[in-house]
């Protein structure tokens, strides 16, 4: 999830790259996390995984990253690291689950990495109960509310698959996207203007 578009830099040596909504992997539930499965993948442990994902989630600016959104199988993902929101309180989740969410919705403006530039707003619960396994496989039980608890659902919904257009109807939707288009090209022409200066 997103809240704003920065593009920093990245100092790891191994580099993770955001896949496009297309990529049948970010379309896809994520099966249940085992520590085996890391050095299929060449991590040496969580702690590796961990690290390198929330470089990736900051270096494109999100407030949180799914791994199947850079084409990792793994059922993980992580939420935060944002200096306003909670002090930048970072929480990594393995095999989350929201055991229960509040009666009382709010409509928030969401973005997702996934998508560049798209914003929508969108209702969901304002606070849930969730439970997973953090960095260091000890389980953990959060009561979040507000951005936090906003970013769980997020990245909960990227999990199972899901992608947060599928929340917004389609004239939502339709207004989001030509609005992004409009925003890429600028993006686009800024860049071109700064590599001729
Ligand atoms: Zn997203």
């Amino acid at each position: 999830m997103t809240n704003e578009v920065d593009i920093g830099s990245i100092t790891n040596d191994r580099k993770l790259e955001l896949i496009p909504p297309s990529d049948p992997r970010v379309q896809c539930a994520i099966a249940p996390f085992n520590d085996d499965m890391l050095s299929e993948h060449h991590f040496k442990d969580r702690k590796e995984l961990t690290d390198l994902m929330y470089e990736t989630m900051k270096k494109y600016g999100g407030i949180g990253l799914t791994c199947n959104q850079v084409g990792l199988p793994f059922n993980y993902f992580c939420i935060g690291g944002h200096p306003q929101i909670e002090s930048g309180l970072t929480i990594h989740c393995f095999n989350p689950i929201i055991v229960s969410s509040s009666d009382e919705e709010v409509l928030m403006t969401e973005g997702c990495l996934t998508f560049p530039f798209v914003f929508l707003p969108l209702k969901r619960p304002r606070k849930i109960v969730a439970k997973f396994e953090d960095e260091n496989g000890d389980l953990q039980e959060a009561n979040l509310d507000g951005m936090m608890s906003r970013a769980f659902q997020h990245e909960y919904d990227h999990i199972l698959g899901r992608n947060f257009t599928e929340k917004a109807s389609k004239l939502k939707l339709d207004r989001a996207f030509k609005k992004a288009a409009k925003q890429m090209e600028k993006y686009k022409k800024r860049i071109e203007a700064n590599a001729n200066t």
